[in-house]
């Protein structure tokens, strides 16, 4: 164990989170602690989720802080493996906001009101047509369903390829600022990031533009096939207008991945808590427990609110 490890050894607000879905064979560190997020990471968090300027740079930063090693060594899916991890501690009843428009297949008349059960010889002689529903739908998502996708062949641990190795996190936000300026750049971008040589994306994308023929390509997709691992998340997606539910199973994305708490939510709740109990604000405090002292403070003052409020209809009963 190194030095720098040692001091993470001995915190108690971390914890070793063992093997990663990689097998973490091209690390060099053995071990890797985090901790749930503190209330002073949550405004950098809140500005990664909503700013248009590298906004994945932001969110990695926050993530970084409430780790113990380098990330930008980790691969992909590592990445999300972690702060599945970390979303865990840090907001285990916050729920998600999942929009999509449905898809689901209707018979439906011309003004669009939808009629269910209805055999196929029904609906024609009625003139319904069968259409998709189509409705914007915004469902908040209590629990997810998380998969660990774990690299068990050990071969496959490794990229054992001289031009090729994992895409990883050194290039995540390169890859996203790139591919946000200029969309058709999507699929080059992404096979760059597994080109083993230059340490920037630039110099990974003007590598693979280099080659004589797309040889290093296709074993670029046959490899990221091949040695996928990481998290999917599977929600289930309940339409409001026609009742449909249908299961959604996908790779996190990293700038919806974790609670929006805003800088103004964390300093108010902050402020309201040294209003109330005159402590002076720690934004080291672990952001779980940020949000249940503050979800308590409101609880309370709106049961004391509510007593008062009875106590002054019964007053005034009492003067009829
Ligand atoms: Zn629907």
């Amino acid at each position: 164990m190194t030095t720098s490890q040692n001091a993470y050894y001995s915190d108690a607000r971390y914890f070793d989170i063992g093997d990663m879905p990689s097998g973490g064979k091209t690390y060099d560190y053995d071990r890797f602690y985090v901790r749930q997020f503190a209330a002073e990471e949550l405004p950098l968090l809140h500005y990664g989720m909503n700013t248009r300027v590298r906004a994945h740079e932001h969110v990695i930063r926050a993530v970084q802080m409430a780790c113990s090693a380098d990330l930008s060594q980790l691969t992909d899916g590592d990445l999300c493996y972690v702060m599945a991890w970390i979303r865990r501690q840090s907001f285990p009843e916050t729920p998600l906001q999942a929009k999509y428009i449905c898809t689901n297949m209707l018979y439906q008349d011309d003004v669009g009101n939808i009629y269910r059960d209805l055999s196929r010889k029904e609906a024609e002689i009625k003139g319904y047509v069968l259409k998709a529903c189509g409705r914007d739908n915004v469902n908040l998502i209590k629990s997810t369903n998380i998969k660990i996708h774990t690299l068990e062949d050990e071969s496959l641990q490794i990229v054992d390829h001289p031009e090729i190795d994992f895409a990883r996190v050194n290039t995540l936000a390169d890859f996203h600022e790139l591919v946000d300026e200029r969309p058709y750049m999507r699929y080059k971008a992404d096979l760059a990031r597994w080109v083993r040589k230059g340490k920037t994306l630039k110099a990974k994308l003007m590598y693979l533009d280099s080659q004589k023929d797309f040889k290093l390509w296709e074993e670029i997709e046959k490899i990221k096939v091949a040695h996928f691992h990481g998290i999917t998340e599977e929600i289930q997606l309940r339409c409001s207008d026609c009742n449909h539910v249908k299961m959604h199973e996908s790779t996190p994305c990293l700038l919806k991945f974790f609670a929006d708490n805003s800088d103004k939510d964390v300093y108010n709740m902050t402020y309201n808590l040294m209003a109330q109990f005159g402590a002076s604000p720690n934004l080291k405090m672990p952001a779980q427990m940020l949000m249940y002292h503050h979800s308590t403070l409101v609880d309370d003052r709106r049961k004391s609110e509510q007593a008062a409020k009875e106590r002054a209809a019964q007053h005034r009963k009492g003067f009829r």
